[in-house]
């Protein structure tokens, strides 16, 4: 005989009842929106996409969706409601971790692409893992999660938004760093730097490292996506040679001779990663072209200086 209600530690996740499946936050709730359809997130809806490289090739994080939800049996990224007090990030972290057992930890987050509509929006964060995680169903809106070839997710039944966002998604698995000319950045705004180059670099440097975590505009970088977080390389010369790296995500490299001779190896040295996408911070036409063989572009110094 079976019992009314399965009991939660023996039954399969998609046959609790809905009360069992999660507790409420205060974003559920369907939103009727301008475009005509109904979407899920009072707040709009957030996502965590992860990938990782192995010595194959590229993987990222896919959910098998529970029969119950919508597009049940399709797979997608772990995500769900934002509750309109934390931020798109923060949310699709938050939902990684309640359905795909996520130690944030283990992944930093690089970029975030965001679906405007007229009442709504959902922001997919990319976040690359850095270190040994294995996915897991941690509640009941999952059949399964696990690591999948990047080359074989077409063969998977995607949801339909998923795939739709997938062939841009796949271009932002990526890390971005930004080489930084610290002398030519420094030196592009009239504060008095000239007085004190040293401590110049040292507030640049330190403005960097707010960067890491607030990211850059997408835009700005001609890069897909809305925002990326990068990670710096500062490379500084002359009396800005003693500027220590003492910022996490900013690591400072001091020229033994020329600033732009020591850029130049930096970037060649990058631009053997595929997965690391290079753009250098400074004005100076005959670096930016010296950089270009490397692949590199450069950007202005205004999108990284204080
Ligand atoms: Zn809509």
């Amino acid at each position: 005989m079976s019992p009314a209600v399965p009991d939660p530690a023996r039954a399969g996740r998609a046959d609790l009842p809905p009360d069992l499946r999660r507790r409420r936050l205060p974003g559920d709730g369907w939103v009727q929106c301008g475009c005509g359809q109904k979407h899920w997130g009072l707040y709009g809806a957030a996502g965590l996409l992860v990938w990782r490289r192995t010595d194959g090739g590229r993987q990222m994080v896919l959910q098998h969706r529970a029969d119950w939800t919508h597009h049940g049996g399709t797979w997608g990224i772990p995500g769900g409601a934002l509750t309109g007090t934390e931020s798109a990030v923060a949310g699709g972290l938050r939902e990684a971790v309640e359905e795909a057992g996520l130690v944030t930890s283990a992944v930093r987050v690089r970029a975030d692409r965001v679906l405007t509509h007229p009442d709504w929006s959902y922001t997919t964060v990319v976040a690359e893992a850095v270190a040994a995680w294995q996915p897991s169903v941690t509640d009941a809106e999952s059949h399964e999660l696990a690591w999948i070839d990047l080359a074989a997710v077409d063969r998977y039944p995607l949801l339909p938004a998923f795939a739709a966002a997938l062939p841009e998604l796949r271009t932002m698995l990526r890390r971005l760093v930004v080489v930084v000319d610290a002398a030519n950045v420094v030196g592009s705004r009239p504060d008095g730097w000239w007085q004190d180059r040293h401590g110049a670099t040292v507030r640049l440097r330190d403005h960097l490292a707010g960067l890491v975590g607030s990211g850059l505009a997408a835009e700005d970088l001609d890069l897909p996506g809305a925002t990326w977080c990068p990670e710096f390389v500062l490379v500084t010369e002359g009396r800005a040679r003693t500027v220590e790296a003492a910022a996490p995500g900013v690591r400072v490299v001091a020229a033994e001779g020329a600033g732009d001779d020591a850029i130049v190896a930096v970037v060649a040295g990058l631009a053997a990663d595929p997965d690391i996408v290079l753009r250098v911070a400074t004005a100076d036409r005959e670096l930016g072209s010296r950089v270009a063989v490397s692949g590199a572009r450069t950007i202005s110094p205004r999108l990284v200086r204080h």
